[in-house]
């Protein structure tokens, strides 16, 4: 975590109110960090339904036109929730969070995701972000599914268990040729850290990750969670859309 956008800031925050990321509105002493009230109710809301009950895609006329059943064997994880659709002024959040280093947008994002789905997390023992590589996160100075992970950990009461890490892309680059090669070995990207192997044992896992698309990288991280013999399910920030061909 940077020194000045973690623990500096909040403070300067409070006897200089700063003005909304989005709308540019002066931030109010409610309000959180660096996102007014007015939107995160706006842009932080649920995706509306009928949802697919396996991957959270929108069904069109109650079919899943991207569903993850069917595409792997096996399946590694039970479901998929996430919070909204990757789309709109939803999508534009979620990049300016993960792009322009925003890491005070974790804990408005968890809120509201905490406001829907509560029950949900508390159904689970643990919590494991999906990591970014070591040059990612120095690039991006923080993993932004660990942190939002780390702030619905703190809301739940719930431990959060950074129990996989990723491998670097030099190790990456030198164990894969080609991009199908990549596909078929996502789960090579990944590893199991061995010291939470006794705290993952028979218990029920959630996952954390901020976009879902294929599912693939989920596949991987709970393919590796397995040696627990737990249970696993998937929480993600944004579902991605499958495009209609007019909307190409
Ligand atoms: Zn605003
Ligand atoms: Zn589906």
């Amino acid at each position: 975590m940077n020194f000045f956008t973690g623990i500096i800031q909040p403070f300067l925050n409070l006897l200089f109110p700063g003005r909304c990321l989005i709308c540019g509105r002066e931030l109010e002493n409610s309000d959180f960090i660096c996102l007014c009230l007015r939107c995160s109710v706006k842009i932080c809301r649920p995706a509306p339904g009928p949802l697919c009950m396996h991957c959270s895609h929108p069904l069109e006329q109650g079919r899943c036109p991207s569903c993850i059943i069917g595409r792997f064997d096996p399946l590694w994880f039970r479901l998929n929730v996430s919070f909204g659709l990757y789309q709109g002024e939803y999508k534009k959040l979620l990049y300016i969070y993960k792009f322009q280093k925003q890491i005070s947008l974790a804990r408005p994002l968890a809120v509201t995701a905490c406001k829907h789905y509560y029950d949900f997390f508390r159904a689970f023992d643990c919590f494991i972000p999906v990591p970014c590589s070591p040059e990612r996160k120095r690039e991006r100075e923080f993993c932004q599914a660990e942190e939002f992970t780390r702030q619905i950990s703190r809301i739940c009461g719930k431990p959060l268990l950074p129990a996989i890490g990723k491998h670097s892309s030099v190790f990456r680059a030198q164990h894969k040729k080609n991009f199908s090669d990549r596909l078929s070995t996502a789960h090579q990207d990944f590893y199991l850290k061995e010291k939470f192997l006794k705290q993952i044992k028979g218990k029920k896992l959630l996952l954390f990750d901020d976009i879902f698309t294929t599912g693939s990288t989920a596949n991987a991280c709970a393919r590796l969670l397995t040696a627990g013999n737990g249970q696993i399910g998937v929480f993600t920030l944004a579902r991605t859309v499958k495009e209609r061909p007019e909307e190409k």
